[in-house]
């Protein structure tokens, strides 16, 4: 069996997992990514959720950055990348769309360092560990096994696939937040984002119950931002409950391929800027927002980001609501106060018990209500670049203050 050590392993290429590797990098260890897409992304690109949340303060006023160092610095590329400008919401939320190309282009374009190795359509199946100590991990490519064994793993699978792998503490719930297929219709005849949407509400009022479904309509959203020269990304709502450990993944994609017939012929039938439409592609599977997060030395709460909680020690801050998404495709928000913010300290990525292990991303140490608002890309990138940083200076030995000192430094305005 071929065997690969290293010492940053990085598991997930979505957008925790690239800004770990980039940091990692940085410190010129041996970096090496396993992703079991065959593009980078994670969600961002196979779910095309399409707008990047989390980058800026709240605020009535002009678009001002809440992030810094490295999150900024692939927003503002990505930006300029995919010819988007940042969009500004009635309720005071910023957000920046982008194009799904330019996304997956930027992460391989900063996973092509020297020293990253990328192992894409591999995927991990089995961990061992020793003593709080993961000494190796088996990654599958078409039944071939290689095994890697990394002096530090930075978890960015989206699933907390190495703790549930090894039986180590998991923050679950029962039923977590609704999933979303999204899909781009293109020949629309409608150049107005708000005419749209309203067109689409009022055709949905009027016939949706009885030409669409009996009874059981999901909700359709446009995916702001993304109209342009007559094609639009849409996303419904999927009006399933998520369970934990049930193995449902299969039905739901079949079911939300289904749904994306129905709603385009009902479009394309029941109004006329879709007269001429067509469905462009369906992103390659539906996104699916929360599931367990791997338990750290500290799990953020709903009362820290209610409260805009500050940390001596903080890594990452972020100002973006609580926002769960229920069965019924509808979406609960909890707003922070204008400008304010909460911060995440680093003991929320560093396991509790394997003292190699870090996560970043969706599946930091955080519970149901912090999640809801901490799962958002501007935030997974702050926390995906902070876990570089951390598994780098257990590996240099670096005192842990000195480290959360170069974090803080790079990430944040404290000197
Ligand atoms: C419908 C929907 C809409 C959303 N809208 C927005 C939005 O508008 N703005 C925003 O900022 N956020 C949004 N989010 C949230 C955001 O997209 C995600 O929380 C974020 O992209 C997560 O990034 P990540 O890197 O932590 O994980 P992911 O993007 O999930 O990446 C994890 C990666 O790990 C890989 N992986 C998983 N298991 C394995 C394994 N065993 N072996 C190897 N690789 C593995 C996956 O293939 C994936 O590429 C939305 C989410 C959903 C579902």
């Amino acid at each position: 069996m071929k065997e690969i050590k290293t010492d940053v392993l990085v598991i997930g290429a979505g957008a925790a997992g690239i800004a770990a590797a980039v940091s990692a990098s940085e410190h010129n260890l041996r970096v090496v990514v396993v992703e079991k897409c065959s593009i980078a992304g994670g969600n961002a690109t196979i779910a095309e959720v399409g707008t990047i949340c989390g980058l800026y303060h709240n605020s009535f006023s002009g678009t001002e950055f809440l992030v810094r160092g490295f999150a900024r610095e692939f927003a503002e590329k990505l930006q300029s990348l995919s010819q988007t400008v940042s969009v500004k919401g009635k309720d005071g939320l910023h957000y920046l769309p982008y194009k799904i190309q330019a996304f997956s282009l930027l992460g391989m374009e900063y996973l092509q360092r020297g020293n990253i190795t990328c192992f894409f359509n591999h995927e991990i199946r089995e961990v061992n560990t020793q003593q709080n100590t993961i000494l190796s991990l088996g990654v599958m490519k078409d039944n071939e096994v290689t095994q890697i064994v990394p002096a530090t793993v930075i978890d960015c699978s989206g699933n907390s696939i190495v703790a549930r792998l090894s039986n180590l503490p998991v923050i679950t719930e029962r039923e977590y937040q609704s999933a979303a297929q999204v899909f781009t219709m293109r020949g629309i005849n409608e150049d107005r984002e708000d005419r749209l949407s309203l067109q689409i509400l009022k055709a949905i009022v009027a016939y949706g119950d009885e030409e669409l479904v009996d009874g059981h309509l999901p909700k359709l959203y446009l995916v702001p931002g993304s109209l342009s020269q007559g094609r639009a990304s849409f996303k419904i709502a999927l009006p399933f409950t998520i369970k934990e450990g049930a193995d449902q993944d299969q039905h739901l994609a079949e079911s939300a391929r289904n749904w994306v017939k129905v709603f385009a012929d009902f479009l394309v039938v029941k109004l006329a800027s879709f007269k001429n439409a067509s469905v462009d592609h369906i992103a390659v599977s539906p996104g699916f927002r929360v599931a367990a997060r791997t338990k750290g030395k500290y799990i953020l709460t709903g009362n820290d980001v209610r409260n805009c909680r500050r940390f001596e020690d903080a890594i990452a801050r972020c100002s973006w609501p609580i926002e769960e998404w229920n069965e019924t495709g509808r979406v609960h928000m909890e707003y922070l106060p204008e400008y304010g913010y909460y911060e995440i300290p680093p003991d929320c990525l560093i396991a509790e018990t394997a003292h190699n292990l870090f996560m970043a991303g969706r599946i930091i140490s955080a519970d149901r209500d912090a999640i809801a608002s901490a799962r958002v890309m501007g935030i997974c990138l702050q926390t995906g670049y902070a876990a570089g940083i951390l598994a780098s200076g257990k590996i240099l030995a670096t005192p842990i203050q000195d480290t959360i000192q170069e974090i803080r430094r790079l990430q944040m305005d404290y000197i």
